[in-house]
């Protein structure tokens, strides 16, 4: 289901845009925690202030770091790359089969935005809770990340950047930092984004078009904070974007903020919850499956 990738928590190292000539953005209504939105396709302002006013309203309410937008071409693909990178298209097109292709309307960007946004939100908590399992790499991931935008506007070569990459995926954190955590920021990444959109179909409405499968239809349900999913798809929640799809109903229905500051304390009571079980989890060595990652999460979030 390659277009339902829209919104993965990217671990590849896309070197894709350096092929592009990349502007700096002089748009004036960028700012905040955006340092800076570079584009490598066609420049568009209003595109990116629209990401700039969401991602300051989600710095605004939950606390997160600055970033740098790449703004990439016509993609079915948005990602954050766990240094201080979002790299988003202007414009999310999905992919049917027999090569049909859906271009989605601007809502699909800006929502894509927060969700990676609230990725980077998750890493920066990640960076104080683990510093002796994560710290080494949370460093290789911001040196790749720093080469990534310096390559992009034209001040270090691709060779510098191959090499900091390979050194970054040989690192044996790695495969465990995907391991253990990728369920639980992709998670934790959509509650930021339907908290901050007040919709619990945020996401759902982000990945919705009329043509898909009613296979994608189950599948992108799973992201939906308004429905349980049904059991008699349970084989689809192995795969990381859907494997907490129980929680997000839980959340739905019983930690649904009805302010900013409810959204804020929820927000944050989720992101300790993870951590509590993250780390029972790194300690036995294993990552539990979707049922039992589930009701250890929801019985955390039980807790007063
Ligand atoms: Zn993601």
């Amino acid at each position: 289901m390659k277009h339902l990738a829209a919104l993965v928590l990217s671990l590849t190292l896309s070197l894709l845009f350096i092929s592009f000539s990349a502007q700096a953005s002089n748009c004036s209504g960028v700012n905040g925690a955006i340092k800076d939105v570079v584009f490598l396709a066609q420049p568009n302002c209003d595109l990116a202030e629209g990401v700039s006013i969401v991602v300051n309203e989600i710095a605004k309410t939950f606390g997160g770091p600055n970033i740098t937008v790449i703004m990439g071409s016509v993609s079915n693909n948005a990602s954050f790359d766990l240094g201080h990178l979002i790299e988003l298209p202007y414009q999310m097109i999905f992919y049917g089969q027999y090569g049909a292709s859906y271009p989605m309307s601007r809502v699909s960007v800006i929502t894509s935005a927060a969700h990676e946004y609230g990725h980077a939100i998750f890493h920066e908590r990640v960076k104080k809770e683990f510093p002796d399992k994560f710290g080494d790499l949370a460093a290789k991931f911001a040196k790749v990340s720093d080469l990534k935008e310096a390559v992009a506007r034209g001040k270090a070569t691709s060779e510098q950047l191959s090499k900091a990459a390979l050194e970054l995926a040989a690192a044996p954190a790695y495969a465990d930092f995907s391991k253990y955590l990728t369920a639980y920021s992709e998670f934790y990444a959509d509650v930021i984004t339907v908290f901050n959109f007040e919709s619990k179909s945020a996401m759902l409405k982000a990945l919705y078009y009329d043509q898909m499968s009613d296979n994608e239809y189950y599948y992108v349900r799973t992201r939906d904070f308004d429905s349980k999913p049904s059991s008699s798809h349970d084989d689809m929640l192995s795969e990381d974007h859907a494997k907490l799809a129980y929680v997000r109903a839980y959340v739905g229905e019983f930690m649904w903020p009805e302010n900013r500051e409810q959204a804020r304390v929820y927000a944050d009571k989720i992101l300790s919850a993870i951590m509590v079980v993250a780390k029972e989890d790194i300690k036995s060595g294993r990552s539990p499956e979707f049922k039992e990652m589930s009701d250890r999460l929801i019985a955390e979030l039980k807790k007063p």
